[in-house]
């Protein structure tokens, strides 16, 4: 329903209306032409009316102008997820909710907003708002921490009648991480196919050339062509192996599977390219089943690639150590599975948040190698990170088998730690969840 009020009515309207009620007063008592003078007072009248009607007096604009109350207006405040202010013309706090107080740690209203926050953008974006009525968003670096992004929504409401503005601030650090981590991804991946291809593009070329003749020389870099092209497949294979595992992380597994019999598999599998190397490998597990929960194909792959690297680092008359045992909860099964050297360093590069009663199963692997430094420990598990790189040489594998084996114990919501020192050797451990040796099933009975 449409309202006209006195306050409402235009300046301009009361100045039309003014000329009309002189023409008409003039056209009384002065000798104008009475005619003229109606004229003149009608056209008055038809400007004030028009004026009038220029404003929207509509229920809509209305409400707006008087939603903006502080009463009405806090509790939307309040419900909403993420921090929120609301400044008035002087970029003073009138209202906050609680998301905002806790995140900005401020309690007084009535603050000013440079007081709590001083990244010029933002605040050149909440002047525009309440100037212009500008609406903006505006993304920032916490300058405390690199790492949070912060994209703050800044808005023009009316406040009293005067522009005020509203900002809501929401956290993008989750997503500029996740694309900062694809494009390197993609860089580190492009860069280590690169190198034996380049590798490759070399020796072609020598055997199309100097070495074309020379039967020996060419079967010399044939061998090396061959090397590069298995590094090339092996990259490929992992990186595969390695998004196929992210593409189903968030899905727990929910088989049963023997990790005893799994173990046992792959060392009898490995143990005759282990020989070949001069390196012996020893299992010290339970005869009987050790059930986990568990996808038996990835449970293989993790303790292949431990084994793998094992062997890699140990030198001829080695023995590597694989040792299985059902162990008690979360911390038990950790410091079972990963203190056993006392002067080692050591770094859980993965630890589940347990669920009370929960108790683990881990496989150790540990070998007599070169041992890592403290320094790298933490690196571990980070794609194509390797010591050997760090230390300048570039010879190597392919930096992802412990990346492979820690997203896999990510998807288990197991445990993955290493203890190794320089000069002694390396053990790496990962701990799954054990599951019940027998399944029950409970039969309803029907009368
Ligand atoms: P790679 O294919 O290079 O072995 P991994 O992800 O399996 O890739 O291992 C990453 C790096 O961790 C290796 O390059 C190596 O520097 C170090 N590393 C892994 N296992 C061992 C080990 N048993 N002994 C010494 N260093 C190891």
């Amino acid at each position: 329903m449409k309202t006209l009020r006195l306050e409402s009515i235009p300046g301009t309207a009361w100045a039309a209306g003014l000329v009309a009620a002189a023409c008409a007063l003039a056209a009384l008592l002065a000798n104008a032409s009475v005619a003229t003078l109606m004229a003149a007072a009608a056209g008055a009248c038809l400007w004030a009316w028009s004026e009038i009607r220029r404003r929207d007096f509509s229920p809509s604009a209305e409400a707006r102008t008087e939603f903006v109350s502080l009463a009405e207006f806090a509790p939307l405040l309040e419900a909403l997820p993420d921090p929120a202010l609301l400044i008035d013309h002087a970029n003073r706090i009138v209202g906050s909710n609680a998301a905002a107080r806790k995140q900005m740690r401020f309690e007084a209203r009535g603050q000013y907003l440079t007081s709590i926050l001083r990244h010029p953008d933002l605040l050149e974006a909440a002047q525009s708002a309440v100037t212009e009525g500008a609406t903006r968003a505006v993304e920032y670096a916490t300058p405390t921490d690199a790492n949070r992004f912060t994209r703050c929504y800044v808005a023009p409401v009316k406040w009293g009648g005067k522009h005020a503005a509203m900002l809501v601030f929401h956290d993008e650090s989750a997503r500029v991480s996740t694309e900062r981590m694809r494009a390197d991804f993609l860089a580190n991946a492009s860069h280590e196919l690169r190198t034996p291809l380049a590798s490759l593009t070399l020796l072609i070329e020598t055997i199309a050339g100097p070495a074309r003749d020379d039967v020996k020389e060419r079967d010399r870099f044939l061998g090396m062509m061959q090397v590069q092209a298995e590094r090339m497949r092996r990259l490929i294979d992992d990186l595969l192996s390695l998004s196929r595992i992210e593409l189903d992380e968030h899905v727990p597994p929910s088989d049963r599977a023997d990790l005893a019999g799994v173990a046992r598999e792959v060392v009898d599998s490995m143990t005759a390219v282990a020989a070949e190397r001069g390196v012996a490998l020893k299992l010290i597990a339970p005869s009987s089943p050790a059930y986990v929960v568990g996808e038996r194909f990835q449970l293989a792959q993790i303790i292949q690639n431990l084994i793998d690297n094992a062997v890699k680092y140990s030198k001829s008359g080695d023995v590597v150590t694989i040792e299985l045992a059902a162990a008690g909860e979360r911390d038990d099964a950790a410091a079972q599975a990963g203190r056993r050297w006392e002067e080692a360093g050591r770094i859980a590069l993965l630890t589940p948040a347990a669920p009370a009663g929960s108790a683990y199963t881990y496989v150790r692997v540990e070998d007599r190698g070169p041992g890592i430094a403290r320094r790298f420990l933490p690196r571990l598990g980070e794609r194509f990170f390797r010591v050997e790189r760090e230390l300048g040489d570039e010879r190597g594998g392919t930096g992802l088998g412990l990346a492979i084996v820690k997203h896999i114990i990510n998807r288990h919501r197991g445990g993955f730690l290493v203890e190794s020192q320089p000069g002694l050797g390396s053990a790496f451990a990962v701990y799954i969840e054990s599951a019940p040796d027998e399944v029950h099933t409970s039969v309803t009975k029907t009368p």
